[in-house]
């Protein structure tokens, strides 16, 4: 396994020729943008507030620099929901990978009526192709519901879903894969800091700065953001300097970053002359069943087995509600009392999952789509500051209608299924939070109606660019991470275009 050798200090900043691009974030969204551009020879400053898994559980400074408050009946979790560390929250995600449906980029009763996707699906499906080479996703044969695709996954699935597809037959579901990204070695999760990080900092033209935290982006009069203001925990205070910077910092701390960097021509922060930054946060909240079953003969296999259905995917939207896509889990016995205590903080499905089960079983649960409101947003706190005096996220999170109704309308889905399964004791579990930030600085052609142009760059800036969830118009049901590599493939493509452009 390659270790992180080349962590570069704070020494890199000195650079006399100002680098060509600087990300901010290691997540997702940088890493894969910034192994972009080293193959393709850009010199590339990377600075991350965090370092070490290690030090992000043992030191309470990081900790709380990713703290933030919350508001509103949605009741939000903020544990484990963000993490400050080299790879971001790709050490504690769970791998799962799904496309956007085309009807998710097509207008529908949840796209902003002033604010349509600026791209289609014709236009994702070759980047989800790129993407799901990047994080090599293992999937099996999909239904005629999911996504189209032109090609088999880069890896087949190593799962039999025969007897989720026979049950599940029975009440008239489609069972299809859970497509997963897979680490280069079997038997452990894709993390970035294993996966792709070593290769990224092996690249000469690649520095990447740990421990420094962005706390402001600096504009000369031109509407150009000529450095970012860098903070060490011990105070220090830096500039760094490119020709065009990318803010990766995750839907909740990018939005701050650009009102932190409020300034004489930007009173409201950058990028937020119409007052849109922040704006539009949703996430997908999970309904969750468990149940015996009549037929659980069929379903008693060894290992447990994770399937999805896209056959009900779009069955809400006539009626002016999201999408939905439910889960399913078959099981043998899980020792509910030894594992809930570690897991009773885990997202979604498989906090529920784990902290129901005790004898084989069936669960089925279901990420919805919730209505993107401007109203839920993440803004300045007035009451908290962190350790360099600016003020943490807020973020509002209510239920609208129709997010209730979405809920409502999918747990009688799955009691459905469950009755035409003949299913014995019924339980319902908590809803749970998927950890998924969407939608803050969403994309569109109008600078009114969104933070950033269809190339991502902020609109009242020439060489200011987002890369992540953020930047989504609509939030679908599915995971959002195969979405923002595909997109941050894109936007490689783009600042590499434009640094040739510019230098011919
Ligand atoms: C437990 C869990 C399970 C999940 N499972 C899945 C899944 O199966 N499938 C899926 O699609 N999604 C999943 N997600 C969501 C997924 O992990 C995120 O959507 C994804 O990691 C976002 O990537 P990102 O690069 O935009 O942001 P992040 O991963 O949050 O990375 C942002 C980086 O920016 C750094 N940063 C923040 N602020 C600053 C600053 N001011 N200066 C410098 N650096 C800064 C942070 O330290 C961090 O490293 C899961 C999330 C969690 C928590």
């Amino acid at each position: 396994m390659r270790a992180l050798t080349r962590l570069h200090t704070l020494d890199a900043l000195d650079a006399t020729v100002p680098y060509d691009v600087c990300i901010v974030g290691s997540g997702f969204a940088g890493t894969v943008l910034a192994s972009e551009l080293a193959s393709a020879g850009v010199r590339t400053l990377m600075l991350e507030s965090g370092g070490s898994l290690q030090r992000w559980f043992l030191d309470p400074r990081i900790k709380a620099l990713a703290a933030y408050t919350v508001s509103g009946d949605a009741d939000y979790p903020t544990l484990h929901t963000k993490a400050r560390a080299l790879g971001g929250n790709s050490n504690f995600w769970t791998g799962r990978c799904e496309r956007y449906h085309p009807s998710d980029f097509e207008r529908h009763a949840y796209t902003p009526g002033d604010n349509p996707w600026p791209v289609a699906y014709g236009d994702m499906e070759p980047l989800y192709e790129r993407a799901e080479r990047t994080l090599r996703v293992r999937g099996g044969e999909p239904s005629s519901h999911a996504a189209p695709r032109r090609h088999a996954f880069p890896r087949r699935t190593r799962k039999d879903l025969s007897g989720l597809r026979a049950l599940l037959g029975h009440a008239g579901v489609d069972v299809d894969d859970s497509p997963t990204a897979t680490p280069e070695h079997a038997l452990r999760f894709f993390r970035l800091h294993k996966e792709l990080l070593p290769g990224v900092l092996a690249s000469p033209y690649v520095t990447l700065v740990s421990g420094l935290t962005a706390t402001r982006l600096v504009r000369d009069g031109e509407d150009r953001v000529s450095s970012v203001e860098v903070r060490s925990l011990d105070g220090t205070t830096r500039q760094a300097r490119a020709r065009i910077f990318v803010v990766a910092c995750g839907g909740i701390e990018t939005p701050r970053l650009l009102l932190l960097s409020a300034d004489e021509r930007a009173a409201a922060g950058i990028g937020n002359a119409h007052g849109r930054v922040g704006r539009g946060f949703n996430e997908h909240p999970g309904v969750n069943f468990y149940a015996k079953l009549r037929h659980s003969r069929e379903t008693l296999h060894l290992r447990h087995n994770l399937g999805r259905s896209h056959q009900f995917y779009d069955e809400l939207r006539p009626e002016g509600l999201g999408s939905v896509l439910p889960v399913f889990i078959q099981s043998w016995a899980f020792p509910n009392h030894l594992i809930q205590p570690k897991l009773s903080d885990l997202p979604g499905t498989l906090a529920a999952f784990a902290s129901r089960i005790t004898r084989p079983s069936l669960y089925i649960g279901a990420t919805i789509e919730m209505l993107p409101r401007d109203t839920n947003r993440v803004t300045l706190s007035q009451d908290h500051r962190d350790r360099f005096g600016n003020p943490i996220a807020h973020l509002s999170l209510d239920f609208a209608d129709e997010d209730r109704r979405t809920l409502e309308r999918t747990r009688k889905l799955i009691q459905g299924v469950f009755e035409r399964l003949g299913a014995d004791d019924l339980e319902e579990g908590e809803l749970t939070w998927s950890r998924h930030h969407i939608g803050t600085c969403r994309m569109g052609a109008d600078p009114k109606t969104s933070v950033a142009d269809p190339t991502l760059r902020v609109h009242d800036t020439h060489n200011l660019y987002l890369s992540g969830s953020e930047t989504f118009v609509t939030g679908a049901a599915v995971p959002p991470v195969l979405t923002i590599v595909a997109l941050a493939h894109r936007l490689g493509d783009e600042l590499v275009r434009r640094l040739q452009e510019e230098a011919s």
